[in-house]
């Protein structure tokens, strides 16, 4: 990998060789979280904004030159990346924005954004010779894993929480994975499987522990800013859970900037769920995050204990960012919102960002003439019951005309349309 020069701990500055087995800074434990440095100088000389116009390749791997794999690895087969970024401006006038674009990263193959960090860890895996990859999920990180390995025919092992919704089961299950529920919350899961990497000596695709993953997920800051033709928007939005995408977006512009594609940072929104919030209080007393309750129903954010809590925090304080809360109830009407004004379906923590979003406009935060671009990190069809519960249930008719006519003449507003 000539474009990477060594693996950093964030937390005492150390520096280690990007060789396989190296996953934490070994003096600082957990909390030594290793960050991916790069030789800028070779990226400079490899790419331009004159190539990326040639470049045919519509997934994460037109930025191979950004990401710290060898250019030869063998990759999963899957198409991750180059989702739709929409200019919506139905939505946009709906919270009181100008300009609003929607990242719609629900659209990777297994239809949240965790794939651009499952895809990472696949090669890596592949690199290492590894035959298994465990990781333990909230649901989203082993669906994408589980298909990712899939389209390689490499086996998963994967530890999900008691309340892991269905769909994403139901993933995992197709995909092959042997997968264990475990009967507690996502820290227990968490735990649960820490302790059997170490004692079958898996591949580990926990996403704060594998310095690779959060390069992955940068691919998102990398896709926004060439998709606008290389503007950088004002603000950027992501729903938190452990931090990994929060702080792998920051990681994408700052790599944009070091190699003199753009020459500034967005400010970074980071939006928690009000009954899980450790990152939001952190940010507010500007002290170290302490561990919360996993009281939501957006089971992604559900992270009492994030594990990448510097990265997190890094991201939002240094753009001059915030940190904001939304309640359940909020979530459910953004997850709404976003179905009726543009056609995008968010699972729960997908249209978190946006539910905070329109709270930060509302509170002036976040002021109409600023660009915006908010990401729904995953599809709704992954937990229609909660979508149920966000849009209600269909009226029910006989196949009857007249009971229609007097269903619909019943039904308030149906038929405000014909005075549009
Ligand atoms: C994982 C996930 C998040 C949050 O990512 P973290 O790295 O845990 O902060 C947000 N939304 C969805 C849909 C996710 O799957
Ligand atoms: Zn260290």
């Amino acid at each position: 990998m000539k474009n990477v020069k060594h693996l950093e701990c964030i937390n005492c500055g150390k520096t280690y060789p990007a060789e396989p087995g190296v996953y934490t800074c070994p003096d600082c434990g957990p909390e030594g979280i290793l960050d991916v440095i790069y030789d800028y100088d070779y990226i400079k000389s490899r790419v331009s904004k004159e190539s990326f116009k040639e470049n045919r390749e519509y997934t994460i791997w037109r930025y191979t030159d950004f990401l710290p794999i060898k250019p030869d690895s063998a990759r999963p087969r899957l198409r991750v990346g180059w989702t739709p970024l929409y200019d919506t401006a139905v939505l946009a006038e709906a919270i009181g924005l100008d300009k609003l674009y929607m990242k719609d990263d629900g659209q990777n193959p297994t239809a949240s954004l965790k794939d651009r960090a499952s895809a990472i860890a696949v090669v890596k895996a592949m690199e290492e010779g590894a035959k298994l990859i465990a990781c333990s999920s909230t649901g989203n990180a082993a669906s994408s894993l589980a298909g990712n390995a899939a389209s390689v025919g490499m086996r998963t092992c994967i530890f999900v929480p008691q309340r892991a919704p269905q769909g994403k089961i139901a993933q995992l299950q197709i995909f092959g994975a042997t997968v264990i529920s475990v009967q507690g919350d996502y820290r227990e899961a968490f735990q649960l499987s820490a302790e059997a990497i170490k004692k079958y000596g898996w591949y580990n695709r926990n996403a704060a522990i594998n310095p690779y993953l959060a390069e992955g997920k940068k691919t998102v800051s990398l896709e926004i800013c060439e998709q606008l033709d290389w503007q950088v928007p004002d603000w950027v939005v992501f729903s938190v859970g452990d931090g990994c995408t929060i702080g792998g977006a920051y990681k994408g512009f700052l790599d944009l900037y070091n190699v003199g594609f753009i020459d500034r940072l967005p400010k970074f929104l980071g939006v928690q769920a009000s009954g899980c919030d450790p990152l939001t209080r952190a940010f507010i007393s500007g002290g170290k995050m302490e561990p919360t309750a996993e009281n939501t129903l957006a089971d992604s954010i559900a992270v009492g204990v994030p594990r990448n809590p510097e990265k997190a925090l890094r991201a939002v304080r240094k753009t001059g960012g915030v940190y904001i809360n939304v309640s359940d109830d909020e979530i459910l009407a953004a997850m709404r919102l976003l179905g009726n004004t543009s056609g995008i379906f968010g699972e729960p923590a997908g249209v978190a960002g946006l539910a905070g979003l329109k709270k930060a406009v509302a509170e002036g935060i976040i002021k109409r003439n600023e660009t915006v671009v908010c990401a729904v990190t995953g599809n709704g069809l992954k937990d229609v019951n909660n979508a149920i519960k966000a849009a209600g249930e269909p009226m029910k008719v006989n196949p009857n005309l007249d009971e229609l006519v007097s269903a619909l003449e019943q039904r308030p507003g149906f038929f405000d349309y014909l005075n549009q």
